[in-house]
């Protein structure tokens, strides 16, 4: 397929998975390589799980008219016999199920394609597939290359009962890895397995940090000592957003405050708390005596966010109490606008890893409080790179609510350690270094682009 395709203007097929978290850096990636010369086209699966979603794309879209959508009809899927119930997985799962329309899709599509750029959950699915047709295939790999480095060692290791050791890297404590994978027959342990083996068969992995940040980790992947076999692996982050062109209403609030007097306190796109745990965080944040910016979230997908009321979850009284300094959001901001502010001067987040690159982007500091998945491995990244410190609070669905006190106190912690202000801003420092374009990540980026064009 590639063959009759320009070799200076490579032709790219960009396939994220459900979330967010995964759908934001496509965006990102697939605007830097279209401004850099790339034919680009993008799939997408339509409706979205949630509303955020689909006015991101429908924003990147209008904001990139040279870049080709491309739309995907799913076949049905049953969802009966998965044992999750989290609609973003059952999306991975579907997605993954329709896999083989993929060649059709693509094939209606002209100039030929050059490459597939894929999201890590669908690697084991999809990689085979455009083989087949070929068409090599890229991971852009959206959380740490510790995460990476996880996967990659995890199919020929037992993880069995005891914590695990990353060759090359570090014991991550088994109290650090997702639950689900200490269950060697649960479904997400089997795609991560099956992942995590077909890592060598792609043409390259693309990882959102940068060499500053993991210096270990990046170094262990690429000199064999992880796993056997990988691929190139290019860090070529922290990437920027692409500027969809929006101003949040927290921003106007943000202007009257002190210059890094501000915690920013967010939880993702879909970690939801509980009622009980939200109230406990407000005491929290009122007791630190801290200015705050807080992003409330009780529903994993945002559409039924909408009939909860603020007032309802923080308890009658509170956004009167606080108004002087803390402001309370429900629904969408634009983080990356709030972490550059200068107001901010710490991030109390679950540690996605998107997240925490753009804290690093921004000189941030962190206070991690992570709450399942990829989200303790990223965290210890957060401590042993000197961008903050985190926390191990309820994990993993646990019922455990953490009460105001204790958090008020770290909150404070965080706002008053000056130490850690400064590694953090020299973090921020490496990261706009490193993505210039003679920087390590912009020269990722410029190696990427020339693997393509080689091919
Ligand atoms: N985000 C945002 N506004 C919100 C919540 C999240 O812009 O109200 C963005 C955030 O900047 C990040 C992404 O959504 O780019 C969330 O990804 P992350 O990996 O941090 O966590 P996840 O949501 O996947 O758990
Ligand atoms: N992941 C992976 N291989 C897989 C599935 C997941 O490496 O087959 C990693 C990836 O970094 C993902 C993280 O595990 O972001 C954890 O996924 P999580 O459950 O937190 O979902 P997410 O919030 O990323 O959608």
């Amino acid at each position: 397929m590639s063959s009759s395709s320009d070799p200076e203007k490579p032709h790219l097929a960009f396939l994220p998975s459900a979330g967010m978290g995964h759908l934001k850096p496509f965006c990102s990636l697939a605007a830097a390589l279209s401004e850099r010369g790339c034919d680009v086209s993008f799939i997408s699966v339509q409706p979205t799980v949630s509303a955020a979603e689909s006015c991101h794309i429908a924003d990147f879209f209008a904001a990139f008219p040279r870049i080709r959508r491309l739309d995907f009809d799913l076949v049905a899927y049953d969802p009966s016999g998965f044992a999750s119930t989290d609609p973003f997985f059952l999306r991975v799962e579907a997605i993954r199920g329709s896999a083989h329309l993929l060649p059709a899709l693509l094939a209606s599509s002209s100039p030929p394609f050059s490459a597939l750029v894929i999201d890590i959950f669908l690697a084991s699915t999809c990689i085979p597939i455009a083989a087949a047709i070929g068409l090599p295939s890229y991971i852009w790999f959206i959380s740490s290359a510790a995460m990476l480095s996880l996967l990659a060692c995890f199919p020929t290791c037992s993880p069995g009962v005891s914590d695990f050791e990353i060759p090359g890297l570090w014991r991550v404590p088994k109290a650090s890895i997702p639950r689900a994978l200490h269950n060697l027959s649960h479904p997400f342990t089997t795609q991560f397995v099956e992942n995590g083996r077909i890592l060598p068969k792609a043409s390259g992995i693309l990882v959102n940090t940068f060499e500053a940040l993991e210096p270990v980790a990046l170094a262990a992947l690429n000199r064999g000592k992880v796993a056997p076999g990988l691929p190139p692996v290019i860090a070529i982050g922290p990437l920027q957003a692409a500027s969809l062109g929006h101003e949040g209403s927290p921003l106007s609030w943000l202007h009257g405050q002190p210059a890094r007097s501000v915690v920013y306190v967010c939880f993702g796109n879909r970690t939801a708390m509980s009622k009980e745990q939200i109230r406990e965080l407000g005491v929290g944040l009122e007791k630190s005596g801290c200015r705050f910016l807080w992003v409330a979230k009780s529903k994993i997908v945002d559409r039924e966010d909408g009939e909860v009321e603020l007032e309802g979850l923080l308890g009658e009284g509170y956004l009167e109490r606080v108004k002087h300094r803390g402001l309370v959001v429900k629904g969408w901001v634009d983080q990356e606008e709030i972490l550059r502010h200068r107001a901010i001067g710490g991030f109390l987040s679950h540690c996605g890893w998107n997240s925490l690159s753009e804290a690093a982007l921004h000189g941030v500091r962190v206070l991690g409080w992570p709450r399942g998945g990829d989200q303790r491995v990223n965290a210890e990244v957060v401590a042993r790179s000197g961008l903050g410190i985190w926390v191990e609070w309820s994990w993993d669905g646990e019922e455990e609510v953490v009460m105001g006190e204790e958090i008020g106190e770290r909150v404070r912690q965080l706002m008053e350690d000056d130490g850690l202000q400064a590694s953090a801003a020299r973090l921020g420092e490496e990261a706009v270094k490193a993505v210039a374009a003679d920087g390590s990540s912009g020269k990722g980026l410029a190696e990427f682009i020339g693997m393509l064009k080689m091919r």
